[in-house]
């Protein structure tokens, strides 16, 4: 029995037969200490609604909930879960709401109350694409305080890595513009049912009030996917299609048409957003 009252996981996904699946980016975090260090690395959840993505059997969430949160919404895809995750909803009254569904289809706001804090283990094969929707909102600040999320180190280190790096791309851009993502710690293969090939690392991103250079988010995610996007060739080349007058713009933002993207800092991208948005005709 674990504090909460709870069977220890392994327990439960014996009972429950949830033997993992990898086309669900199914890797299991069984140690209760080790999803409590995630849960007290989210910050202060006591006054907080905290969204998850994929609970699984539940070690997280169970976590969340012991160190206070004050509700935990959280999305699973697998039906097979579910009844693990009711079993925690007895133990924590009114406190886990669980929704059955796709995250990239369901839309939890109207579970959450601010302040709302992000939390997941994600699942690899969607962990990406939801961070670039949570990074990109139609308006700024977004529904999020914090995010706190576990991915495979080597996305991780794109996230947070500087210009010149190997790393550095469209994700440590949008990151970066309007958070402050840092790498926390990493965690072994090892650490998880079944082990994974690679490490992992948990990412705590602090969502900004305003973005850090002033920008056009919408020209600003198109110059980055262009420039990125090839990203081998010189900006005077791979910027080209942003029309005639692409080369005189980005000197006019300070950066040498020469330059591949990844020698362009985050605030020179920005002054270039600025320019290209001000010469859109009409
Ligand atoms: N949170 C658990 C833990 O830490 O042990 C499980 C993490 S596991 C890496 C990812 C979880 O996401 C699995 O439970 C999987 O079923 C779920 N999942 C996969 N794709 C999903 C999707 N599109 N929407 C919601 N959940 C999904």
């Amino acid at each position: 029995m674990s504090d909460d009252g709870l069977p220890p996981l392994r327990e439960v996904i014996a009972e429950h037969g949830l033997s993992a699946r990898r086309s669900l980016g199914q890797n299991f975090l069984l140690d209760l200490n080790l999803t409590r260090r995630i849960a007290r690395r989210a910050g202060d959840l006591a006054e907080c609604d905290v969204l998850e993505i994929g609970p699984g059997p539940g070690g997280l969430t169970r976590a969340l909930l012991s160190e206070g949160a004050r509700r935990v919404v959280a999305v699973e895809r697998d039906a097979r879960c579910l009844p693990a995750l009711a079993r925690i909803a007895e133990a924590w009254p009114g406190r886990l709401t669980v929704i059955e569904g796709d995250a990239l289809k369901v839309d939890p706001a109207e579970h959450l109350k601010a302040p709302v804090r992000v939390v997941a283990n994600l699942p690899y094969n969607v962990g990406t694409e939801l961070l670039v929707r949570w990074l990109t909102p139609a308006t700024w600040p977004p529904f999020w305080t914090s995010l706190t999320l576990m991915f495979q180190k080597e996305v991780a280190e794109r996230i947070v890595a500087v210009p010149g790096s190997k790393a550095y791309g469209r994700l440590s851009l949008l990151a970066q513009w309007r958070t402050d993502p840092k790498i926390v710690f990493e965690i072994p293969p090892r650490a998880f049912t079944p082990a994974p090939k690679v490490t992992s690392a948990v990412v705590q991103f602090e969502r900004l009030e305003e973005p850090r250079f002033p920008a056009d988010a919408a020209t600003l995610s198109r110059v980055v996917a262009l420039a990125f996007g090839q990203r081998r060739k010189m900006l005077r080349s791979s910027l080209k299609a942003l029309g005639p007058g692409a080369e005189a713009m980005i000197v006019a933002a300070g950066i040498d048409p020469t330059w591949r993207a990844e020698q362009v800092p985050l605030e020179a991208f920005c002054r270039l957003s600025l320019i290209v948005a001000s010469n859109r005709p009409g």
